[in-house]
């Protein structure tokens, strides 16, 4: 009987997150902190079984109801934007499988996580507590809204896209707090940085994206997108 097997698996694992760091840094992620984050959190334990051969590649995955998770690099990208120091409180909007909340999860001091699909609220909680993750909650609920209970944010990171960028949010950002959020049409989006300074906020386009709808009170009309 041959024992190859397991340890080839994890070796080529391991070749395969390393990879995906280095593509990460020649697209010019350059925090070291974020790019630690990425390799250490397992992506492969955030998609369907079907996907689990592909988690270490740098593109978005299925992950059921329609959503997905997102590409590695914008997750980086996203994330990096925040500019975390380690002791904020962040909202993850938009939770989805729990990724990205887990990307957070390292990089600052507690993360409030707001999804709308109940289904994949179940699938976030369970496979963040199975990594032990104990500063990470996840609502359901409609994150256009922010989560005003919990509120203000040092970070908030929206993982969909809205007509325009949520008042509720800009609301809910601390004094010298970031907001990143794509904006635009389904077709093409802007992802921008919001930041507050007292009552002014200042903005910067990052780079054009691509991603599933916002839908709620301040995003788009439910429905919508759909056939
Ligand atoms: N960050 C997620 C991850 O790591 O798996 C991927 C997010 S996926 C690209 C976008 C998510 O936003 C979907 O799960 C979708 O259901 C959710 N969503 C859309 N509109 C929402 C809203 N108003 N409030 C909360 N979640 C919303």
């Amino acid at each position: 009987m041959s024992h190859d097997s397991p340890n080839r698996d994890a070796d080529e694992r391991a070749a395969a997150i390393r990879s995906l760091i280095k593509e990460l840094r020649t697209e010019g992620i350059r925090s070291d902190s974020v790019l630690q984050a990425l390799q250490t959190v397992p992506r492969d334990q955030f998609v369907p079984p079907e996907y689990v051969a592909a988690a270490w590649r740098n593109t978005a995955l299925p992950i059921g109801s329609g959503q997905t998770i997102s590409q590695p690099y914008v997750v980086a990208l996203m994330t990096e934007a925040l500019e975390l120091t380690g002791d904020e409180t962040v909202l993850d909007v938009g939770t989805g499988s729990g990724y990205q909340a887990a990307v957070l999860a390292g990089l600052c001091r507690h993360v409030v996580g707001v999804e709308r699909i109940p289904e994949l609220v179940t699938g976030a909680r369970e496979k963040l507590h199975a990594l032990g993750l104990s500063n990470v909650e996840v609502h359901e609920g409609d994150g256009s809204l922010g989560w005003p209970d919990q509120a203000p944010f040092k970070g908030i990171l929206v993982a969909a896209a809205g007509p325009r960028v949520p008042e509720a949010l800009l609301k809910q950002l601390a004094d010298g707090g970031r907001l990143v959020i794509p904006v635009g049409p389904p077709s093409q989006q802007v992802l921008m940085q919001y930041r507050r300074e007292g009552e002014t906020i200042h903005s910067r386009q990052l780079t054009g994206v691509r991603f599933v709808p916002l839908i709620g009170a301040e995003g788009w009309a439910d429905g919508f997108g759909e056939d």
